[in-house]
Formats: C-alpha cells, sequence, structure tokens
C-alpha cells in the first residue's frame, strides 16, 4: 500500500522508525524489533539507513519484515550523498524485487573525508531519479528548526519546493520539542503554496546523552521546560523514560488537538517506548 494513500484517508495516524544494525551479526535481534513493532499496528514503519548507504541492504530486509511478513506499510530510507546512478539503481531493483513501493529520499548528512556522489547534490537529484524508475510513492525530509545548512527558513523551503517538483508527495519533519516551531513552520508552508500531508516528527528522549549530540546536528532548538526535564532528570534512567514519554505524549496530543493528525515516532528501536505512548493515546488515536 502507498503512504500517501494511508494518508490521505482522513484518519489520524501514528508511524514508527527504525534503524537497521550496523552489521548483519545484529539483524535477528533488528527483526524481533521490527516484529514487536508492528504488533503495535503503526500506520507504516519507516527504517532508516546511513548516509553513505553502506547498510541500504540490512534496511531493506527489515522494511521486508515489516511490509511481507507483518503486514505493515514500510517505508523505506535513501540516501544519495556518496551513491553513483548505479548503486541507487540497484537499491531501487531491490525494493521492487520485494514490493517495496514506499522511499523516502534524502540526501543524507555530509560525512567527513568521504568522495561525494558525482551523480546527486540533493534530495531533490535522488526523489527525481527514483520517480522515474518506478511507481514510487516518495517523501521527503522537512525541517520546523531549519537545515543547519539554511541561512533562513524561507531558504530551506525554496529547496523543498524542489524535492516536490521533482515528484515528493508527503513530507516527515526533523524532531522538534517545541509545537508553536512546527505550528509557525506550517505556516509558512502553507504560504510557500505547499500543501502535501506532512507527519510531525516526534522524539521520546529517554536517553539525555544521545539527544544533545542529535540537536547540534540537526539544528533542532530544546526549550526551556524541556532542557528543565534533561537537567532534572537526566541522570536517572527510570525518571527520564517516564518523563520522555510524558513529554512526547503531551506533544501529541497538543499536536491533534491543533488539528496535526499525522505523528511519527522516532522510536529508536525501543518498542516499549512506542507501546507506553501508544497506550496513553488509545482513545485518541484508533489505528
Ligand atoms: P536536501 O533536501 O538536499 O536538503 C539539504 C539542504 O539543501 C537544505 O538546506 C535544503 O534547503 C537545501 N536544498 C535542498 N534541495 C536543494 C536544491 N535543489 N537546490 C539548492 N538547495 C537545496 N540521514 C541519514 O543518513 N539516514 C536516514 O535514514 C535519515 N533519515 C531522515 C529522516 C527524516 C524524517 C529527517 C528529517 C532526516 C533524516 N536524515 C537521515 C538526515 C538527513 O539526511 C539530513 O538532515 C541531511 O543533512 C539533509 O537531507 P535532506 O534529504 O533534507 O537534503
Amino acid at each position: 500500500m502507498k503512504i500517501i494513500d494511508v494518508l490521505n484517508s482522513g484518519k489520524a495516524t501514528v508511524s514508527c522508525e527504525l534503524f537497521p544494525p550496523k552489521t548483519g551479526e545484529q539483524l535477528e535481534n533488528a527483526k524481533e524489533i521490527v516484529r514487536q513493532t508492528a504488533a503495535l499496528n503503526p500506520a507504516f514503519i519507516s527504517v532508516t539507513c546511513g548516509a553513505g548507504g553502506s547498510n541500504a541492504g540490512l534496511t531493506i530486509e527489515l522494511a521486508d519484515i515489516a511490509q511481507n511478513e507483518c503486514g505493515v506499510p514500510a517505508l523505506v530510507h535513501c540516501t544519495c550523498v556518496t551513491a553513483t546512478n548505479d548503486q541507487i539503481a540497484e537499491r531501487v531493483n531491490a525494493m521492487k524485487a520485494h514490493g517495496l513501493q514506499n522511499v523516502l529520499a534524502l540526501r543524507g548528512d555530509i560525512p567527513e573525508g568521504v568522495t561525494l556522489s558525482p551523480d546527486f547534490t540533493h534530495a531533490s537529484d535522488l526523489t527525481a531519479a527514483i520517480a522515474a524508475a518506478g511507481d514510487f510513492c516518495i517523501g521527503g525530509a522537512c525541517y520546523p528548526d531549519k537545515h543547519p545548512e539554511s541561512p533562513t527558513v524561507a531558504a530551506d523551503i525554496d529547496g523543498l519546493k524542489r524535492k516536490l517538483e521533482a515528484g515528493c508527495q508527503f513530507l516527515t519533519t526533523q524532531m522538534f520539542f517545541d509545537n508553536q516551531v512546527l505550528y509557525r513552520y506550517l505556516l509558512e508552508l502553507l504560504r510557500a503554496g505547499v500543501d502535501v500531508p506532512v507527519c510531525a516528527g516526534i522524539m521520546p528522549v529517554i536517553n539525555s546523552r544521545q539527544i544533545a549530540r542529535s540537536c547540534a546536528l540537526s539544528g533542532t532548538l530544546l526549550p526551556p521546560r524541556f532542557k528543565a526535564i534533561i537537567d532534572r532528570f537526566g541522570d536517572d534512567p527510570v525518571a527520564m523514560k517516564q518523563a520522555g514519554i510524558a513529554y512526547a505524549t503531551d506533544q501529541i496530543i497538543d499536536l491533534i488537538a491543533n488539528g496535526v493528525t499525522h505523528i511519527h515516532l522516532y522510536t529508536m528501536n525501543r518498542p516499549e517506548v512506542a507501546a507506553a505512548i501508544l497506550q496513553n493515546l488509545s482513545g485518541i488515536v484508533n489505528q
């Protein structure tokens, strides 16, 4: 099933993101995580891939488990920052062979000391290549706090529009911790004529160390209310987990109350955290 049809069905949705292991040794454990996440009945499961694409085969294997074993639509992340046309064609053929129709087309962060792709500069180039290669539903990334390489939100949205012109049908946001930032951003998108479905990316923070690094890399701002939680509970794993689940739940309820109906959970491969949030939303989101 194409994700654009799920998002246009008129229902509120919660989807989940997982990441593959770095090597095949951890694959069985990762497959189990996919199965446990699928049992929560998310609208779709997305599986990330490394910026250099070295583990793209594992991404496809996990997406295959989600979709073909568990019956949950899968979204395959595909990065192009170091990829050649031939490598992307190989990944596209693998997706076709597994019946995987949904791709999140990404540039990837620019790694240090690697040779950049001779064929792709931006996600828009990859989007165009995938759109030309078959009948795929293509999504793209967007940034409520602005992509760190863009000088302004308006310049960032100009880049985003090129992805849409190339064939991107829906967007998933980078994590954000202040809903007001998202509401302002959605207004900017509407003003710029962007009206595709947007999945709001929510990261339940259960590990305070991981979040500082991720925010520095992605340019995501931490609001004072959230910083206070990390300062108070960051060294106590049990308290931090409870607080992180509560904060994410609170964010999602506010989003849905304000008409943002597609939520994408960055689960960090913790199905029990996604389960706790969905339990908190059981009367609000009926998947
Ligand atoms: P682009 O769309 O190319 O944007 C990068 C910058 O260039 C932006 O500043 C943009 O405004 C500008 N721009 C875009 N198009 C053009 C254009 N045509 N001309 C001029 N400027 C342009 N990384 C991974 O390595 N693996 C993953 O699986 C992964 N999953 C992600 C999922 C989501 C939902 C998000 C939000 C991010 C994800 N990332 C992932 C991180 C992402 O790869 C980085 O944020 C990367 O720096 C930018 O990727 P992009 O696809 O947004 O790039």
